[in-house]
This record gives structure tokens, sequence and C-alpha cells, in this order.
């Protein structure tokens, strides 16, 4: 039962039914659809199979719907253009565009660029900076040269846009996403709170929302945007473009261990095993670069394009899980519950102190009554992920009612759903379920004490209150 969780990008190398399911056995526990590339009826039919076999696995598998956003791209050329070291180009919108010149899907850049300002394409290969604007046109000389390619990314590190978070195309995904009923929508290029606030205002309870951060806005204003977002993802790509490459670590430190102390589930993503496009095994490095992702404390593991596009899918799976599961049991993880004393815990991630008391007792009852496991009875997820937050040594079966709370847990740091249906809605009957749930997965022994974490009245959200030391029988 591993307690870091895998996410795998699906595209061209894995939507197919067989591969979808081979996947779901293999233990991905969610499935990222990618709205930059593929049609939504490609994707429609993609989560279907994904349904299907979770169905058929016995597993919750969430999905997640990753929106585009306003990702600033180098329109079709006739033919790739040499940018030269010294040389100057212009830049123009794709109405504007004359031959020679670089066509932008961004039409407000001459307004919105200043002298001086750096412009990066393809992924930060090449480097242009800004020598002036005239009208719609913006006059740039090439600091680093190379070979530009159509439809490349723009990246503008430093530079505020005004462009709206949500382009047209986002909300046509996400009125797919949400009719489709996927557990999870993503949202790029995140700048601050209020680009959050926005989404979360569209999608309501629909699904829950993930705020990648890949600028260095949103690096700067984490500790406002996680009080209003459900999860958080280190979108390491654009955010080694957006920051010089060498500041990415110490970033993904930051952004996972507040994230922690938000109680906000957080995925590290982007090349994780970036040579598994090509090859059957990682390299050294990349096992490194894992196994320290889980070490900073990330719930969930994302792969990209080793799951979409690469020649090895179920290989890059495995390699995750086989990092995972010895980290996991070196013992390295059992740090206990390591944010009692951290300053504003009171009121951190939007529970209230009631529910951080409960939560911490839960975790430190674990250590003095060797509890094999912890049972949370949860309805919205809230609690599971605040005692998740405190990162306890033993697995932790939320018991819920709700199909969606069911699979959006599936990416939660050491949770184990479990889906109680058809079954009365008291403490007494859904704590014997999770207890059940508990001995028939294998964990624990009859007579082992397992604490019990629950809110009175059922099913009143902000009522957790209470924490019982049952026994497993
Ligand atoms: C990233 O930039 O790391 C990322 C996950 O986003 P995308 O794959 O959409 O570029």
């Amino acid at each position: 039962m591993l307690r870091t969780k895998i996410i795998c990008t699906l595209g061209p190398a894995s939507t197919s039914p067989d591969t979808i399911l081979e996947l779901v056995q293999g233990g991905m526990n969610l499935a990222r659809l990618n709205m930059s590339h593929g049609k939504q009826e490609d994707h429609r039919a993609a989560i279907g199979f994904i349904r299907d076999a979770a169905a058929q696995v016995g597993q919750p598998v969430g999905i997640m719907v990753d929106l585009s956003g306003p990702k600033i791209r180098v329109g079709e050329l006739e033919a790739s253009i040499e940018l030269k070291k010294g040389k100057t180009v212009l830049v123009a919108p794709y109405d504007q565009v004359q031959p020679g010149e670089i066509p932008c899907s961004y039409r407000l850049l001459s307004r919105e660029l200043q002298i001086g300002d750096t412009l990066l394409l393809d992924d930060g290969l090449l480097e242009l900076r800004c020598i002036g604007t005239e009208g719609d046109r913006t006059e740039l000389e090439v600091v680093r040269g190379g070979l530009l390619k159509a439809q490349k990314g723009i990246n503008l590190p430093g530079v505020t846009l005004t462009a709206p978070s949500l382009t047209e195309k986002d909300l046509s995904d996400l009125e797919f996403a949400l009719e489709e009923g996927v557990e999870y929508v993503a949202l790029s290029f995140v700048r601050g709170p209020e680009d959050v606030i926005d989404i979360k205002k569209r999608v309501g309870d629909r699904a829950l929302v993930i705020a990648k951060i890949e600028k260095a806005e949103a690096l700067r204003t984490i500790e406002e945007i996680l009080p209003e977002t459900d999860a958080v993802m280190v979108a390491r790509g654009d955010l080694g473009v957006e920051l010089p490459f060498e500041r990415v670590p110490l970033a993904q430190k930051r952004i996972v261990e507040m994230a922690n102390l938000y109680a906000r589930p957080v995925i590290t993503a982007t090349q994780m095993l970036e040579s598994m496009l090509e090859h059957a095994r990682p390299t050294r490095a990349e096992a490194s670069d894992v196994a320290n992702a889980i070490l900073d404390g990330t719930d969930a593991l994302m792969l990209s394009g080793e799951t979409a596009v690469g020649r090895y899918p179920r290989e890059a799976l495995e390699a995750l899980i086989n990092i995972g599961t010895e980290i996991e049991r070196s013992g390295f993880l059992v740090r206990g519950p390591q944010y009692l004393t951290h300053p504003g815990m009171d009121s951190r991630g939007g529970a209230s102190s009631q529910e951080h008391a409960v939560s911490a007792a839960t975790v430190d009852a674990v250590r003095r009554v060797n509890a094999p496991a912890i049972v949370v009875i949860t309805r919205s997820g809230f609690s599971a992920r605040l005692v998740s937050s405190y990162r306890p040594s033993v697995p932790v079966f939320a018991v819920t009612t709700d199909r969606a709370t069911y699979r959006q847990l599936s990416m939660v740091w050491g949770v184990h759903p479990v889906l109680a249906e058809n079954i009365e809605i008291s403490y007494n009957s859904l704590t014997a379920f999770g207890l059940k749930s508990v001995l028939s997965s294998g964990v624990g022994e009859v007579g082992s004490v397992i604490p019990v974490t629950a809110g009175y009245p059922f099913h009143q959200s902000g009522s957790t209150n209470t924490m019982r030391l049952e026994h497993l029988q």
C-alpha cells in the first residue's frame, strides 16, 4: 500500500483500453488528461475507459482535466526561422504578421513588454530581449540564437500580463470536464489567488481545483493561493523557464512545505523520468529526483510525456512504484506529527482549531497505542486531508458514502479510500465497515487498537470533533 500517489498523463501511448487497464492494475491513482493536446471526443473516450478499468480492478481512480491556460505560442511558420545572436527580429500578432516576422498568439505583447524584458522561446532554448515597440509589433534582439520552429511556447519571465486566466478554449474544456464529472480541474499559469477564486466560482462543488505553480508571481503569492485552492502542482516544466532553472529545487521544497502546512495535496510534476521516453530504465539522477520529491513531502508524483507519448509507459509507472516502495519502507518517512508546533497551525488550511486538535490527537494516538491504521469517517474528504497533512506513520482508511470523495481522495498521501454504499449512516455502522476494511486489507490483527475520527452530527461540514479508540474484531 504505497502512500505516495501516482498520476499518469494519458496520450497516444496510453489511451487504449488495454493500456489504461494495465496502468490501473499497475498502481495509477489518478489519470491526467492534458487539454493542450488531443480533442474533447478523444478525452471523452479515455474517461470511459478509465471508469471501466477502475470498476474492473475495484480501485478508486480519479481523473484530472488540465486546462491549457493562457500559454503564449508562436503561430504557424512557412519554414523554421534561424535566429542569429545579435540580430533583431519583429514579433507581431497573427493577423498582422509580415514575411520574416514571428507570429505570436498574444495580441497585447507590444503593450505589456518593456524595453529590457526577456522573451524566451521553445522552453527557454532561445532568448530575445525587447529593444522597442512599434504599434502592435515588438522589436527584439537575439541573445541566445538557434532554429525557431512553429507552435513553440513563449515565456516572459517577470512580466505581468493582463491576459484572462481562462481562455475561450479553457471555458469550453472546463464545461466538458464538469459534464464528464471529473474529480479535478487543473488551472495553468496561475498568477495569484484571484485566478483561483474565479475558477472556483465557476466550478462550485462539482470538482476540486488544482493551482499549477509555474510562474514567479504564483511562487511569491503561494501563501495567498493555498487557502483558496484545493490542491497545487509544482509544474516544474514552465516553472524552470519562468525562473532560472537553478531556483527550481528550492522552489519545489517551499511549495511542498507550504502545501503540507495548509493541508492541501501537492503534486510534483514534469521530467521525473524523462529519459524513459526512450529507455526502459531511468537514470540514477532521475531515481534520486523522485526519491527526493517523496522525502520533501509530496502527496503525488506525476508522469507526463513518459506515459503520454513515451515508449515505456508501464515501465515508467513501475519505476515510480519501485522507488516509492524503497523510500517508504526505509523508515525515512516516519517523522511523526511534524507540524504540531508550527506557528499559526491553529487555523491553517481553513480548518478550525477543534479540527486540528482532533487530527493531531489521532496521529499522536497511533504512536502511543501502536495502531496499525487510522479510520476517518468523512463526507467531503476534508478531515481525511487534514489527518494526512500530519503525515501519520500508518495508512488512513477514509470511509465515505460519497463516490466523488472516494475518487478525489485517491491522490491524497497515505489515504486509502473506502466507499460505504448502502450502509446506515451512523457512527457504529460506518466504523464497523471501516474496521472490517482495515482487517480485510491485511493491516493489523484482531484486537489491534485503531483511532477512529469522525464528526457529530454526521454530514455537517466543520464538525470533526471526535477521536475514539476502537478495536479490530
Ligand atoms: C509543467 O509546466 O510542468 C506542466 C505540468 O504543465 P504543462 O505540461 O501543461 O506544460
